[in-house]
C-alpha cells in the first residue's frame, strides 16, 4: 500500500519500504512506505492548503462527510476487520466491534457537527463581547499500536467537525487498517488533504510531525516516556498538545460485591485485546474474607479463554502485537517467579506467533514493582487487602491515574471509590467500556487531556473574543 498525503497516494520519497507482520503467524502481510521528514512535511504542507476551505464549509457540510465515510466503513466492516486482525492479532470478533466503534465515534462527531456553540456577553460599557471558536489549524494525531483504529477515531472525529484539518501517523505494525479507512474517507468525498496518513517510524516521521511549525496541534496516545518526549519538542513551537498515556488500572473487590460478575469482569477487563489495552484490569485487589473464592472463579474462567489465531472462530485471545511486547511481559513473570504464585499461565507456548498464556499471579507485596508499573500484556495480579481504606491507598500508589473500578453493591463504598480513586475514569461494577459520550483520559502521569465526548470538540478549537461597540 501507498500513503494517503493531499488526496494521493505516494511511495516514501527516500522509496523504501517496510513490511507489516501477522502476529500470529509471523508472514508479512503488507508493505507500506518508510516516510521520512519530507513525507511528514509534504503531508503537512497538504493539510495546511486544504485548512481554509474545510474550515470555511458550513459545519453540518463536515458532518455529512462524516456521515458518509461512516456508512462506507460500516458496508466494509468485514474486510477492514479481517485486515485488523491480520496485522495486529486481536480476534475478530473484538477486531469487528474496534471497527464498529470507529464508525460510531464518526457518527457521533457528525451529529455534534451543528453544536459548537460560541458566546455572546453585553458589557454595556464596552459593548458586545462575542467569542467565537475557531479551528486550531493542522493537527497531527499519532497512534498506538493496541487499538489503531478507535484511538484515530477519537481523533479524526473531533478534530474534522471543528474545521481543522489532519495528518495521522499510525504505529509502525499497524498502518493497514488505518490507510483503508483513509481511502473511504475520500471515497466519501472528503476534500483532499483533509486528512492526510503517514507512515514510518516514530522516530522520524512521528518527530517531523511534531517538530513542524506549521502544526498547531498534536494529540499523542502511546507510553509515558514517548508522550513525555512529544511534549517537550511540541512545546519549542508552543502546539497545544494532548496526551493519552499508559494506565495501570486498579480494580477492587469488596466482600459484598457480586464475585461472578466481578470474576467475569476481570477477565474481560484484562485479557481483551491480549491485555494490550491502556484501560485494561492491570491489578485486582480483593477482600481477603472473599478473596479464595473469587480466585477461583477467576482461575475456571481464564483456563477457559482459547488462544490462537485471531481469525479461527473458537479463538477469545490472540497474539501480542509484537516480540518486544512478548519479552517484556516474559520479564515481567520471570522477575516475580520465585517470590508470587502462578495460578495458572505463566509462559509463551512455542512454536510461531508473539502468544503468550492468559497468566494469573497472587502474592505479590503490596509494593511490588509489578504492582506499580504498567504491565501491557495478558498478566493479572490479585492482591488481597482488608479493608476499603487498604484498598484505595494501594489503589492509588501509582504515578497512573486513567482507569478504576470499584465492585460492591454498598452505594456508600462505590461513592468512596468515584471520590477517592485517583483517575480520569472511575467504573462502579463494570470496567473497560468508553462509549464516545465519555470525556476519557488520565490525571497524574496518564496524561493531559480528554478524547471523546463535547470536550474533545472544544479542545480541537480556540476561543476568539470580538468587542463589537456600534
Ligand atoms: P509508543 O509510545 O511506543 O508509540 C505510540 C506512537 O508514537 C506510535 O505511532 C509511534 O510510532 C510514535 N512515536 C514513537 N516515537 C515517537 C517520537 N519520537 N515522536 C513522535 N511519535 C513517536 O506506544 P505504543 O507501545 O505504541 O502503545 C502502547 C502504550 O500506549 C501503552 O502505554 C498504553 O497504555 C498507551 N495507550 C494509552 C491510551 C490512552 O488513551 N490513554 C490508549 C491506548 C494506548
Amino acid at each position: 500500500m501507498k500513503m494517503l498525503i493531499g488526496g494521493e497516494w505516494k511511495a516514501a520519497a527516500s522509496g523504501g519500504e517496510m513490511e507489516v507482520v501477522n502476529p500470529a503467524t509471523w508472514e508479512t502481510i503488507g508493505t507500506v512506505p518508510l516516510g521520512g521528514h519530507e513525507d511528514a512535511g509534504a503531508a503537512v504542507d497538504a493539510a495546511g492548503s486544504a485548512f481554509a476551505g474545510w474550515a470555511d464549509l458550513p459545519p453540518v457540510e463536515r458532518g455529512k462527510v462524516l456521515f458518509r465515510t461512516a456508512a462506507l466503513v460500516r458496508e466494509e466492516t468485514e474486510h477492514l476487520a479481517a485486515t485488523l486482525v491480520a496485522e495486529q492479532g486481536k480476534p475478530l470478533r473484538e477486531a469487528t466491534d474496534e471497527v464498529r466503534g470507529f464508525a460510531h465515534v464518526l457518527e457521533y462527531y457528525a451529529g455534534l457537527s451543528s453544536s459548537l456553540y460560541g458566546e455572546s456577553i453585553n458589557t454595556k460599557a464596552y459593548g458586545r463581547i462575542i467569542v467565537e471558536r475557531r479551528p486550531l489549524g493542522v493537527c497531527v494525531g499519532i497512534v498506538p499500536w493496541n487499538m489503531p483504529v478507535l484511538i484515530a477515531g477519537w481523533k479524526i472525529g473531533p478534530a474534522l467537525v471543528a474545521g481543522n484539518t489532519m495528518v495521522l501517523k499510525p504505529a509502525s505494525t499497524t498502518p493497514l487498517t488505518t490507510l483503508a479507512i483513509g481511502d473511504l474517507f475520500l471515497r466519501a468525498g472528503l476534500p483532499e488533504g483533509v486528512l492526510n496518513v503517514v507512515t514510518g517510524p516514530g522516530e522520524t516521521v512521528g518527530e517531523a510531525l511534531v517538530t513542524h511549525p506549521n502544526v498547531r496541534k498534536v494529540s499523542f496516545t502511546g507510553d509515558i516516556g514517548t508522550g513525555r518526549h512529544v511534549a517537550e519538542t511540541a512545546a519549542q513551537t508552543m502546539k497545544h498538545v494532548a496526551l493519552e498515556l499508559g494506565g495501570s488500572d486498579p480494580m477492587i473487590v469488596c466482600d459484598d460485591a457480586d464475585l461472578k460478575a466481578a470474576a467475569a469482569g476481570a477477565v474481560v477487563g484484562r485479557f481483551y485485546n491480549c491485555g494490550q489495552t491502556c484501560t485494561a484490569v492491570k491489578r485486582v485487589y480483593v477482600f481477603s474474607d472473599v478473596a479464595e473464592r473469587f480466585k477461583e472463579l477467576l482461575v475456571e474462567k481464564t483456563r477457559a479463554i482459547t488462544v490462537g489465531d485471531g481469525m479461527e472462530t473458537w479463538v477469545r485471545m490472540g497474539p501480542l502485537n509484537n516480540a518486544a511486547g512478548l519479552e517484556r511481559i516474559e520479564g515481567v513473570v520471570e522477575d516475580v517467579r520465585e517470590e508470587a504464585e502462578i495460578l495458572t499461565g505463566g509462559r509463551h507456548p512455542g512454536g510461531k506467533g508473539f502468544f503468550y498464556e492468559p497468566t494469573l499471579i497472587t502474592g505479590l507485596p503490596a509494593d511490588a514493582p509489578t504492582l506499580r508499573e504498567e504491565v501491557f500484556g495478558p498478566v493479572l495480579p490479585v492482591v488481597e487487602v482488608e479493608d476499603l481504606d487498604e484498598a484505595v491507598e494501594a489503589a492509588n500508589s501509582t504515578r497512573y491515574g486513567l482507569g478504576a473500578s470499584i465492585w460492591t453493591k454498598e452505594i456508600g463504598r462505590a461513592e468512596r471509590g468515584c471520590r477517592d480513586l485517583e483517575a480520569g475514569i472511575v467504573w462502579v461494577n463494570q470496567h473497560l467500556k468508553v462509549p464516545p459520550e465519555t470525556p476519557f483520559g488520565g490525571v497524574k502521569w496518564s496524561g493531559t487531556g480528554r478524547e471523546n465526548g463535547l470536550h474533545a470538540l472544544e479542545r480541537y478549537t480556540e476561543e476568539k473574543a470580538l468587542l463589537i461597540r456600534s
